[in-house]
């Protein structure tokens, strides 16, 4: 029997649509390059994002048509995240930290018909004008920085090209499995992936970031970004928020530290998301700087957020991490580890643990870890396996096509994640695939081993990768970043490795190394490439 119910397509254009209807009051803002601080409704962010479809149209922009921002986080990428996929283009968030080879590649792959770009970004497209000729057109923000209207051709501002455009509010009927965005990999080996989210993926995810034992985003919350808007789509929260009519607070490039702080101060911050990198920094700010914070959650992702930074957060400022994991394949968002109600009871210690592991699957994502014959892993909290997923904002393929070496037979995404789960259904991470520490045929996790580094309260940063080694085939090489202020002892950390690690696992006591910073990608992990190389050379 078929069901009774409509056949209603799930599309963003929906989500946009109740924004003006149901929460047209609610604030936006966004703190800009030179600091001032813009304000405006839903209501007037409705209006301006109509004036950019009609815009789009005008300027000839078709479906299927690939538009790039090169944007930070702020008010007006939030008016392309909602006009592009609206009128059936395809919306596509560039990297502003790529390398220009990555960044050429990745424009002409999708076909950039335009690009918005910041004002204090162009350089880096003007650098390489000669290579991205495809590009029609430049759209140029002014992220108010003093900087000279850019060198690019065919180049008008934002404001000059939403004025092209009027009010008359026209949507055309969109299939919901149509194109709506696209992302690529970061690309740590190989060429950037492009991985196409469709209306409905997107619509879907965002419902279930909403959800109460998700990311619990909801109309009372002000939410403030950090992880970049070129960043998987910022997490997806930028759509989940829209929909929820939150307050949305756009930091522009203020990032870190002090900058961060204030802001998340004075416009009253509750809910907040980003890389452990910039929460590291943070907590040592708010160690020496006090201020009035209302913020309760700290959504951490696309690195392991350490168990020492968790409880330090809470039992310091009285702050949640809600530690997430995901993937450009999954929209990103896979699991959440929120903790259950049965582990309210439970020690610190224990429930501080759980909160370290990476999650449950989010309702709609299924998740398997299966050992190298593709066969399941038990549950049980310490055999390893690779992770699987599949679910409706799960990709099938990317953009050049199916690679058979990252799907199963049966359609499964083979993430490249090692991962423990247990009787919960909680998934840990210990490794990727590539960055496990091959020792005496015996693996050692570099994960945990970071974990247990970064749990001592004078080691701001810990990185883990293995060398070669002529006796025990790889051997694991530490380097440590002291919080500002301190030093590293190499014999004390070696110390705590041995309460977790066994003898023939441990790191050289000359292989715990004290450096001013460990190098990162361009989402802000640790590029553990970088690191590896430097041991070679
Ligand atoms: P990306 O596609 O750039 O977002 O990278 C995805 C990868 O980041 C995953 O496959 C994981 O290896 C890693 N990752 C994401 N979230 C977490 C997390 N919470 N803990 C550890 N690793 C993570």
């Amino acid at each position: 029997m078929r069901s009774t119910m409509m056949d209603y397509p799930l599309v963003l254009p929906s989500i946009l649509k109740r924004a003006k209807d149901a929460h047209p009051h609610k604030e936006i803002v966004t703190k800009w390059h030179d600091n001032s601080i813009q304000r405006y409704t839903y209501g007037e962010f409705y209006k301006r994002t109509i004036r950019l479809m009609n815009a789009l149209r005008k300027a000839g922009v078709k479906p299927e048509e690939a538009i790039a921002t090169f944007c930070l986080n702020h008010s007006a990428h939030l008016e392309l995240y909602f006009a592009i996929p609206s009128i059936r283009a395809v919306l596509h968030t560039i990297n502003v930290r790529l390398f220009p080879e990555q960044l050429v590649y990745i424009i002409n792959e999708a076909k950039d018909k335009f690009i918005f770009v910041d004002k204090s970004l162009a350089p880096a497209l003007e650098k390489n004008l000669d290579q991205i000729k495809g590009v029609q057109k430049f759209i140029i923000i002014d992220d108010k920085e003093n900087m000279p209207f850019p060198n690019l051709p065919n180049s008008i501002s934002y404001e000059d090209f939403l004025a092209t455009g009027d009010e008359t509010e026209h949507f055309e009927p969109i299939d919901e499995f149509e194109a709506a965005c696209i992302c690529y990999t970061s690309g740590t080996t190989g060429n950037p992936k492009g991985v196409v989210y469709s209306h409905r993926s997107t619509y879907l995810h965002s419902m279930s970031v909403c959800m109460g034992d998700a990311l619990a985003l909801c109309e009372k919350e002000t939410v403030l970004p950090v992880v970049p808007m070129f960043h998987v789509n910022s997490w997806g929260i930028p759509f989940a928020s829209v929909m929820t009519g939150c307050k949305l607070v756009f930091p522009g490039k203020h990032l870190l530290g002090a900058g961060l702080a204030e802001l998340l101060e004075s416009e009253g911050v509750t809910l907040t998301a980003g890389v452990p990198t910039v929460w590291n920094v943070l907590y040592q700010h708010l160690k020496k700087t006090k201020y009035n914070l209302k913020l309760h959650t700290m959504v951490v992702g696309g690195s392991a957020a350490p168990k020492g930074l968790i409880e330090g957060f809470e039992k310091d400022f009285g702050i949640s991490i809600l530690h997430a994991w995901g993937m450009t394949e999954t929209s990103p968002v896979g699991t959440v580890s929120r903790p259950r109600s049965f582990m309210n009871d439970w020690k610190d210690e224990e429930r501080y643990a759980y909160r370290a592991k990476q999650g449950v699957a989010m309702a709609g994502v299924e998740i398997r870890a299966v050992d190298d014959d593709g066969k399941d892993v038990p549950k049980d909290g310490h055999t390893p396996g690779e992770l699987l997923v599949r679910g409706p904002w799960i990709t099938g393929s990317y953009r050049s096509g199916v690679s058979p070496e990252s799907f199963t037979p049966d359609g499964w995404f083979r993430t490249g994640d090692v991962v423990v789960l247990d009787q919960y259904g909680y998934m840990q991470i210990t490794d990727r695939k590539k960055d496990l520490i091959k020792t005496r045929g015996e693996w050692i996790s570099s994960v945990d081993m970071e974990n247990l580094v970064m749990a001592d309260p004078d080691v701001l940063e810990a990185a883990v990768v293995g060398r070669k080694d002529p006796v025990r085939d790889e051997a694991p090489v530490v380097f440590v970043v002291p919080v500002e202020g301190k030093s590293v002892d190499p014999k004390k950390i070696l110390e705590r490795l041995k309460e977790h690690f066994a003898h023939w696992q441990l790191p050289k006591l000359d292989d715990i190394r004290s450096v001013p910073s460990v190098p990162k990608t361009s989402v802000g992990k640790f590029d553990k490439k970088i690191l590896r190389k430097q041991l070679e050379e």
